[in-house]
């Protein structure tokens, strides 16, 4: 059986996308399942740049036997605003400076766009995921489209997500149930499309 490493040790993207994978016949790891410790440094100016970057580095950590054998896949996310030029974007995580600071994020964002009317707060969050193996080398984007509300709406998700209105579902995100969610978002979008792909080429590569 071919092995995956997820390149995370977030147990919720894990399991996420173990569920979304379980017709192929996989062994889904983590990082940490895998016994890979590595720090791999986003600095790339695009989601696809920095997903690229951290499948590869962790690929190339692998022995000559393992890699034959191993699929590695990594995603890269955030929050593009049309009204900002696709601000936060690869900064997404660190916008008020600090990562993962969602509080000072939200607060940034909200400062950001004072007074901006409702029609000109369009946003998308997107991803990026990369699958790379032996002669494999996919590349896929997930979007999920809505509108920056003007104030914190729900408490559910993380990160921006009580900002969100989700066109496709009519709420925020802050509000939505993670099945709600995850059958709109960017990841799962993103997801659906790496699946699409790897059916068509899943007899050549017997996964
Ligand atoms: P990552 O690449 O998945 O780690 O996402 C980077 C950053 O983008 C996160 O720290 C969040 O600030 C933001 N982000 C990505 N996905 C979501 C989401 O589904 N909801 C809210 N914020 C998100």
């Amino acid at each position: 059986m071919k092995r995956l490493i997820i390149a995370s040790n977030n147990a919720h993207k894990v399991k996420e996308i173990k569920d979304m994978l379980k017709d192929f016949h996989f062994e889904v790891l983590s990082l940490h399942d895998a016994g890979i410790d590595i720090e791999v440094e986003e600095d790339r100016d695009t989601f696809m740049g920095n997903a690229y970057k951290k499948a590869s580095e962790i690929y190339e950590t692998l022995g000559e036997e393992e890699r034959a054998n191993t699929l590695v896949l990594s995603d890269d996310s955030g929050l593009a605003v049309d009204h900002l030029d696709g601000a936060p974007g690869v900064y997404s995580a660190r916008y008020a400076g600090v990562a993962h600071d969602d509080g000072r994020n939200n607060e940034k964002l909200l400062q950001e766009l004072q007074g901006v009317p409702e029609e000109k707060r369009g946003a998308q969050f997107v991803t990026a995921m990369v699958l790379l193996g032996k002669d494999l080398d996919l590349r896929v984007l997930g979007e999920a489209k809505g509108r920056i509300l003007t104030e914190l709406t729900g408490t559910g998700g993380f990160g921006y997500d009580p900002l969100f209105y989700s066109s496709d579902l009519g709420k925020s995100f802050g509000v939505a149930t993670s099945e709600e969610k995850n059958s709109v978002s960017h990841r799962g979008n993103a997801l659906q499309n790496l699946i699409k792909e790897l059916r068509k080429i899943e007899d050549r590569h017997r996964l």
